[in-house]
């Protein structure tokens, strides 16, 4: 009798999971295509680290986004939009309203880091974890639905970390990290993005060495080549 109760439950709860946890990823685009909104970190005002005295961030951000989309051009399946187009200030709940308004399935902030010591050096890639987060603002109330709450975060927050593993794998051979990788953390611009998103930082503009390659023209199509290569990846 216990196990009749037993397998009742559990197949409710798998019902449950069934009906509240949306498959992987969903095409929303009205052409049936996966949205992927680019964020060209900085921009206007706002340059970001500097490179050189003529070279910033939001230059070598804008650069690598247009790579990515070139790249993924002829694709049947995915749609590339970004937060900004040109040199503009865009505010940061902006950019998050844009992939919103997009209705986006992924989204991929792009940056390019500074440390304090000039050995940090290779790209970096965060995605937003647990820490900070606060889903129960304006949500319905009720243990219930704080499961399905918590449920749905924890898919997109898997999901963030599949893609950030993928352009892990993908860009060790282009742009070598050194003992860096990937981190959560409660990134302001991850937060209230219901949808797998990271943050990529190219490379470090303290480090002699990273200051050039990120200028390179070479490289920046390597690095934009295998994150678009990953995203082909990520929706496959
Ligand atoms: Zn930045």
């Amino acid at each position: 009798m216990k196990i009749r109760v037993l397998t009742t439950v559990v197949s409710f709860v798998l019902f449950f999971l069934w009906v509240a946890v949306p498959p992987n990823v969903s095409a929303k685009d009205p052409t049936g295509k996966y949205v992927v909104v680019i964020d060209p970190a900085h921009g206007g005002k706002d340059a970001g680290v500097s490179l050189t005295r003529s070279v910033s961030e939001k230059d070598i951000t804008l650069a690598v986004a247009t790579l990515i989309k070139r790249n993924l051009e002829d694709s049947k399946t995915l749609a590339v939009k970004f937060t900004r187009m040109g040199d503009t200030d865009v505010a940061l709940a902006d950019r998050v309203g844009a992939a919103i308004k997009a209705n986006a399935d992924l989204f991929i902030s792009l940056h390019v880091n500074a440390g304090f010591e000039k050995e940090s050096a290779g790209y970096e890639l965060y995605f937003p974890g647990f820490k900070g987060q606060d889903g129960s603002k304006g949500a319905p109330k009720g243990e219930s639905a704080a499961i399905v709450r918590d449920m749905v975060r924890t898919k997109h927050l898997n999901e963030s970390v599949r893609f950030a593993q993928i352009l892990e794998r993908r860009l060790d051979p282009v742009f070598p990290r050194m003992d860096r990788g990937v981190r959560d953390a409660p990134l302001l611009i991850l937060q209230n993005l219901n949808i797998p998103a990271v943050v990529l930082e190219i490379g470090f503009s303290t480090s002699p060495n990273d200051r050039k390659k990120i200028q390179d023209e070479s490289i920046q199509a390597a690095v934009a080549k295998a994150v678009a290569d990953g995203v082909r990846e990520f929706f496959q």
